[in-house]
């Protein structure tokens, strides 16, 4: 492998750390790497490696000017305004079916996002005058870094055959001493994770993703699925990133069990058994009632990772992320509105953290990047079945996988009466073993879709703690990293191009 070197935050910040604690760096050689940093503690340590060796000894303490000692956001990719309606619809005919639709009022069914301060909407286009419609990489990376991109670049500006990469705002919080975290449900290295962390041309570029990630650790905990772009039999150049990682001071996981054991500040999870059909974590619905699995739940993974996050006196960022939302969307599922209840509650749970009187100031926020499906509640029809989408207890994926291997209608009956409850009809039968089994799923709970990609409309926003205002209006994906830096106190400046090497 080639000398790879992280360089804007090694020779720059030597200059401005007068003020701010910086993480110790002890340099070492690495995967025949020379000059990674280790950042193996950005959690309080203070120390600063300069370029002849020796460490310059730096004061600890926050001395951010910030209103917020922390900030975390959640993201469920892809989730428009009918997600967020269907999240309550769900959990309104759960409360009470009886009463259900007429129980749908504030008084009688309250999501988690509804306890936030503030409540807004943000634009989701690309930095593109011939595309309104986004992809996930440019509407993260303009999240993330505050400026936009094309479609499919991770956190850079320019173009794919002249990519300049720009810092974003957990690389500004690792800077300024805090803890970082990023936590979803897809692969670690997946266009949203990826553009806090990570700077490459083109999002597929999953394996040299993973490197920067263990190269850089910029990033004290990283929970999600995608073992395979850490595994050396499966990485094209062999590299063992998951032993690389263990020897920067991660604790690595892989198991619900082994996530509960740790004890470290620096932490790797990678969960998930990954199939010729997804190298993700399983969907909500197939982690809970499938079963066969021994993934954590995305409440656990948030809570670990604000436990661990933490312990570090420079406060934290972190960012979680319901990713698989979006791929319910693309595959019109309606196990989408238990994905984005489970959502929900993972914002509850960062709620609780905030609101808990010994928490220090905290901003949260929740935003999604685009909407997906055109999702819509109400197809063709004045009603929609809730029963039966309450009844889902399994992901379209995983039932046309078990079609696959199924013979005849009666056990394909069987199979799809024990995972959604519905007695399909012959003429059902016929189209769902002929491949149409969303549509006939769809005409009976009437759920709607527009589109099989994302769609161009703007996203609910939900903002929490120390100028929560910032966002309860409408806003600009690019003031995502703006109104979280201000917040936090960190120095920022929206695409802020670094001198960054990454491999092609
Ligand atoms: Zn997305
Ligand atoms: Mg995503
Ligand atoms: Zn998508």
């Amino acid at each position: 492998m080639e000398s790879f070197t992280r360089m804007s935050d090694t020779s720059d910040s030597s200059d401005k750390t007068d003020d701010r604690s910086i993480v110790s760096a002890n340099r070492r050689t690495f995967m025949g790497a020379v000059g990674a940093i280790t950042g193996a503690s950005a959690l309080g340590g203070s120390a600063l490696a300069n370029d002849d060796g020796s460490e310059t000894e730096l004061s600890g303490g926050d001395s951010r000017s910030g209103d917020a000692h922390n900030a975390i956001v959640v993201i469920p990719d892809g989730a428009g305004q009918a997600h967020i309606s269907g999240a309550r619809y769900l959990k309104a005919w759960r409360e009470d079916p009886e009463e259900f639709p007429l129980n749908i009022t504030p008084d009688g069914t309250s999501l988690n996002v509804d306890r936030a301060e503030q409540i807004g909407g943000m634009s989701t286009q690309p930095d593109d005058p011939d595309q309104l419609i986004t992809d996930s990489a440019a509407a993260g990376t303009a999240m993330a870094t505050g400026t936009k991109i094309y479609s499919g670049a991770i956190s850079g500006i320019g173009t794919e055959e002249n990519f300049t990469p720009v810092r974003t705002i957990l690389e500004a919080a690792h800077d300024a001493g805090m803890a970082t975290g990023l936590v979803t449900t897809t692969e670690i290295t997946h266009a949203t994770p990826a553009k806090f962390a990570s700077h490459v041309p083109d999002r597929g570029m999953g394996e040299e993703i993973a490197r920067q990630y263990v190269e850089n650790a910029t990033v004290d905990v990283l929970l999600g699925g995608g073992k395979h772009h850490f595994d050396p039999e499966e990485r094209e150049d062999g590299e063992d990133l998951i032993a690389c990682a263990q020897e920067q001071g991660y604790q690595y996981v892989e198991t619900d069990d082994e996530l509960d054991s740790v004890d470290s500040r620096k932490v790797l999870g990678l969960f998930g058994s990954e199939t010729d059909r997804s190298t993700h974590m399983s969907y909500y619905v197939d982690r809970e009632y499938v079963g066969d699995t021994d993934e954590p739940d995305l409440v656990d993974m948030t809570e670990m990772a604000i436990e661990t996050l933490s312990k570090c006196d420079n406060g934290f960022f972190l960012m979680i992320e319901s990713g698989r939302v979006d791929h319910q969307g693309h595959a019109h599922d309606n196990a989408i509105t238990h994905e984005q209840l489970e959502c929900d509650e993972v914002f509850g749970t960062v709620l609780d953290y905030v609101e808990d009187p010994s928490t220090p100031e905290t901003f949260a926020m929740q935003v999604a990047d685009h909407e997906t499906g055109g999702m819509s509640l109400g197809a063709d029809a004045y009603d929609m079945d809730w029963e039966a989408i309450d009844n889902i207890r399994a992901s379209l994926e995983y039932l046309d996988d078990a079609m696959d291997d199924y013979q005849g209608t009666d056990e394909v009956a069987e199979l799809i009466e024990k995972r959604t409850g519905l007695e399909l009809s012959y003429g059902e039968l016929m189209d769902a073993t002929g491949g149409q089994l969303t549509d006939v799923l769809n005409a009976r709970t009437q759920m709607g879709w527009s589109s099989d990609s994302h769609t161009a409309e703007e996203v609910p926003a939900y903002a929490h703690g120390p100028n929560a205002e910032f966002f309860g209006r409408y806003f600009d994906n690019t003031e995502v990293s703006v109104g979280i830096a201000d917040v936090l106190g960190l120095e920022f400046e929206p695409g802020q191009e670094i001198d960054y090497e990454y491999q092609e």
